[in-house]
């Protein structure tokens, strides 16, 4: 089995490294990864000039672009074949609910799921994340169980786990994504030649977050594994637009 493995915090990151490591156990794994930290790059992909792949050591490549980026010059250059699995992380913080629009984390799995690919997207939650080894255990245990599964349809999990100790976690839980609260206001600041500067502020707190959503699973202590797929048709909507617009 090969997988390819991504993350967006950069290709030195240390749940990329603990990641890696857990599934050379399992199967090849060819690492390629942004040269820096691309956490909220979404799907972007570098169209403006063009990308420089550096190989770093046998199977660890870094690409001076986003997360998808990496998955497509990955796909699409380096292997001869699809890899049989894509994984993305292990992120630093939680992809939560709405956080999967922005991530590059999920992204990446997910530009492995449009080239073809099972994909997978770990995240481990933050502030701290101290325990690494027990989202890549998590992942390692859901590559056991899916190998050999064989779907027609390539599938992408988003996968959230507790920052806690292996023998601390819950168990798993299938969840849909919840909500956040709308985001703080922006954080103003001044640079060193006084002009007012503005950050992105931190994100909301679960508002739609009770039980059977990710937000819930993880809070109890329970890894958070949600399927996810990419079709944003709101298709309740589509019977009284129609009617809106007299068609
Ligand atoms: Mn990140």
């Amino acid at each position: 089995m090969k997988i390819l493995l991504c993350n967006d915090d950069g290709y030195r990151a240390p749940g990329l490294t603990v990641l890696a490591t857990a599934l050379r156990e399992l199967a090849t794994v060819l690492v390629v990864a942004p040269e820096q930290n691309k956490s909220g790059a979404s799907n972007s992909l570098t169209l403006d000039r063009p990308l420089r792949l550096n190989q770093i050591d046998a199977e660890l490549y870094c690409v001076d672009g986003t997360p998808a980026d990496c998955i497509h010059v990955a796909v699409t250059e380096l292997l001869d074949q699809p890899p049989d699995l894509v994984v993305s992380g292990i992120n630093a913080g939680e992809n939560l609910g709405d956080d999967v629009i922005y991530s590059g984390t999920v992204a990446a799995a997910m530009e492995g799921a449009f080239l073809g690919c099972p994909a997978i997207a770990v995240s481990l939650l933050g502030p701290d994340c101290a325990h690494y080894v027990s989202a890549a255990n998590a992942v390692t245990e859901l590559v056991r169980k899916i190998l050999g599964e064989t779907r027609r349809e390539p599938w992408l999990l988003n996968v959230n786990v507790p920052d806690l100790p292996v023998a601390a976690l819950k168990g798993t839980r299938v969840t849909r994504l919840g909500q956040r609260h709308k985001a703080a206001s922006v954080v103003h600041q001044i640079d060193p030649k006084g002009r007012r500067v503005l950050w992105i502020g931190p994100s909301g707190a679960g508002a739609d977050a009770g039980p059977g959503t990710d937000f819930h699973a993880v809070e109890a202590g329970f890894v958070s594994v949600t399927p996810l797929h990419t079709d944003l048709t709101a298709y309740r909507m589509m019977e009284g637009l129609t009617t809106w617009l007299g068609i």
